[in-house]
């Protein structure tokens, strides 16, 4: 073979090759659509603390209907703002895991079955992010209503068979007592029917501990009082290495409402008044120290930073960070 035929001579043995090989089937369509957006967690560090918000999906709330202390057009003009629809609000479900080095912490557990078909899903991202329910060692809950305390027992069974369940004396004793049922309005009498069965098998098992006051439950979670919402609702304090992250619980319910105006409370509040006064102490203070903060009903991953701005504040999302896992207290 002369030296300039091997070209040809390559090229031929190429497509005789490449005519060995199938060619894809071209069935014209990929596979269906996914239907789901995150995993359902999304992680960050806290000094030494590895912090998994989990999602336990959405609730769609009428929030034009349901916000109080401001005109219906206020509220309007504030949720198109952000292109939230007024009468069907998709609303966040998040609860917090803290894995501390020494205890599994979850910050409330999500609706279980009380919720409609898009929330429930706390178990399902949980596992998602690497761990198992009968790994959770302690649940604290900000305060008892289906959306937090809904996914502690499914179906009559304990979902975190190994865990101490941390709750308010003052939250507990007002819903299970069914005294106070009569004397509170009307909209809140499913929540004392249903605190009695969320937390049933916790209380049969003696894994129920009832904190009266505020202090650390366990080595860096400290409980904090912020009645209003309910009774005995609890904020809970994250601190590591002086890194702080305080989750809020219901302290808000509608951000694009709630941070430029916080005296717009909520019908769920049981002291709407309360709850706003709170509101706006609890924000002063985070825009203030500018440490992080994580909400049950602030869009998924609900994690981040408050800003003073003008009469009210501005939420501050966490800047996304690969980085911040592999360096702990970065
Ligand atoms: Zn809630």
């Amino acid at each position: 073979m002369t030296r300039h035929l091997r070209p040809l001579a390559l090229m031929l043995a190429a497509s005789a090759l490449l005519a060995a090989i199938p060619a894809p089937a071209q069935t014209g369509a990929p596979p269906p659509q996914q239907a789901r957006t995150t995993p359902g967690y999304f992680r960050t560090m806290l000094g030494q603390f590895e912090v998994t918000v989990l999602s336990d999906g959405t609730v769609t709330i009428p929030l034009r209907s349901i916000l109080t202390h401001a005109h219906e057009k206020t509220i309007d003009g504030l949720l198109r703002r952000a292109w939230i629809d007024p009468a069907r609000s998709e609303t966040s479900v998040n609860a917090f895991l803290i894995h501390t080095g020494g205890r599994l912490a979850l910050i409330d557990a999500g609706a279980g079955k009380l919720f409609g078909p898009d929330a429930g899903r706390l178990v399902h991202s949980l596992r998602a992010s690497g761990y198992r329910p009968e790994d959770v060692t302690d649940v604290m809950l900000t305060h008892i209503h289906g959306d937090h305390s809904g996914g502690l027992t499914v179906d009559g069974k304990a979902v975190f068979p190994n865990a101490l369940v941390h709750v308010r004396r003052e939250e507990a004793e007002f819903w299970l007592d069914a005294v106070n049922k009569p004397k509170t309005a009307a909209r809140h009498a499913h929540a004392f029917d249903q605190a009695g069965r969320d937390l049933a098998p916790y209380l049969a098992a003696g894994r129920v501990r009832m904190f009266d006051a505020d202090g650390e439950l366990v080595p860096g979670i400290r409980a904090l009082a912020a009645p209003g919402h309910t009774p005995g609702h609890t904020l809970y304090e994250i601190e590591s290495e002086g890194r702080k992250l305080v989750l809020w619980g219901d302290l808000i319910h509608a951000k694009d409402a709630q941070f430029p105006s916080p005296g717009i409370a909520i019908l769920y509040d049981v002291n709407e008044q309360a709850a706003a006064g709170r509101r706006r102490a609890v924000m002063a203070e985070a825009a203030a120290r500018g440490h992080l903060v994580g909400a049950a009903h602030i869009s998924f991953p609900g994690i981040g930073r408050v800003r003073a701005e003008g009469k009210g504040y501005q939420w501050v999302p966490l800047n996304y960070s690969e980085q911040g896992l592999s360096r702990p207290g970065g």
